[in-house]
């Protein structure tokens, strides 16, 4: 299971910039460009939902502050993988620290915070490779950094630039997933979503260049084509760990869905 969260990334930009890997994987897999994230459309908060699969209601992160994060009820996801199948190994690479906020001691075997999103694809490249890795979260941060410098629009050059530099990591990422020596006995799933998009140069309202977001599926496990139910930022949780074989519990009262599985 593999999850690539590219923060800020509007969906309409990223299919005007010249993305080959993305949008093969979009072309060949699931996907939906008119997706939801949270209302409250900041990083905290929408990073929240995805890795937990609730929204803010429940989750109770409201700001990038993460005062008293409801993660007793409502824990990282891999706090769940890891209840019911604690032989499977997590990791989650970072590019913005205050993600792994939400994390609790036991959820992730490893959990590091990069200064760049370089060291963040170098770093997953060297572990997929060689590494017994199952569950593995990465977080790249640039095209929100372009954004909130030159703006967030599909008109803007600077921010698709940032967004094509992201396609390049993405795809040595994915490639390394095949140099893995077991690869072909192995089944991944890869999801790639984003937090939220933007205007000018902010994000945070409810409105729908905020809120629109994509969501793409990869690998065998995925049912081909647009998704026609509407996805939601808080399925990314649950559609991973179905795949991962992990029942979704009536009591853990989540709101996602399995968007774009078989
Ligand atoms: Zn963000």
């Amino acid at each position: 299971m593999l999850i690539i969260g590219i923060d800020g990334c509007r969906p309409d930009a990223l299919l005007k910039a010249n993305t080959k890997i993305l949008d093969s994987l979009w072309e060949n897999g699931a996907y939906s460009f008119k997706a939801k994230t949270d209302e409250i459309s900041s990083s905290g908060i929408c990073w929240t939902g995805m890795l937990t699969g609730v929204w803010h209601e429940k989750h109770n992160v409201l700001s990038n502050e993460y005062k008293n994060p409801n993660i007793k009820e409502y824990p990282h996801f891999f706090r769940r993988v890891k209840h019911s199948r604690p032989e499977l190994k997590t990791y989650s690479l970072v590019h913005w620290a205050p993600l792994h906020k939400i994390l609790q001691s036991g959820d992730a075997d490893v959990a590091k915070t990069f200064d760049s999103d370089e060291a963040v694809t170098i770093e997953a490249t060297t572990t997929l490779v060689n590494k017994d890795v199952d569950v593995m979260f990465l977080h790249l941060d640039d095209v929100d950094h372009a954004g909130h410098s030159y703006g967030y629009h599909p008109s803007n050059d600077d921010y698709l630039s940032a967004i094509e530099v992201i396609d390049q990591q993405v795809s040595r990422i994915i490639h390394s997933l095949y140099q893995r020596s077991n690869y072909k006995n192995e089944n991944w799933l890869i999801l790639i979503s984003t937090d939220h998009g933007g205007s000018d140069t902010s994000h945070g309202k409810n409105t729908n260049e905020h809120t629109t977001i994509f969501y793409i599926a990869a690998g065998n496990a995925v049912k081909k084509g647009e998704i026609e139910e509407q996805v939601n930022v808080i399925d990314v949780a649950v559609a991973a760990m179905t795949h991962l074989g992990i029942p979704i519990l009536d009591e853990w009262n989540l709101d996602g869905r399995p968007a774009g599985l078989k």
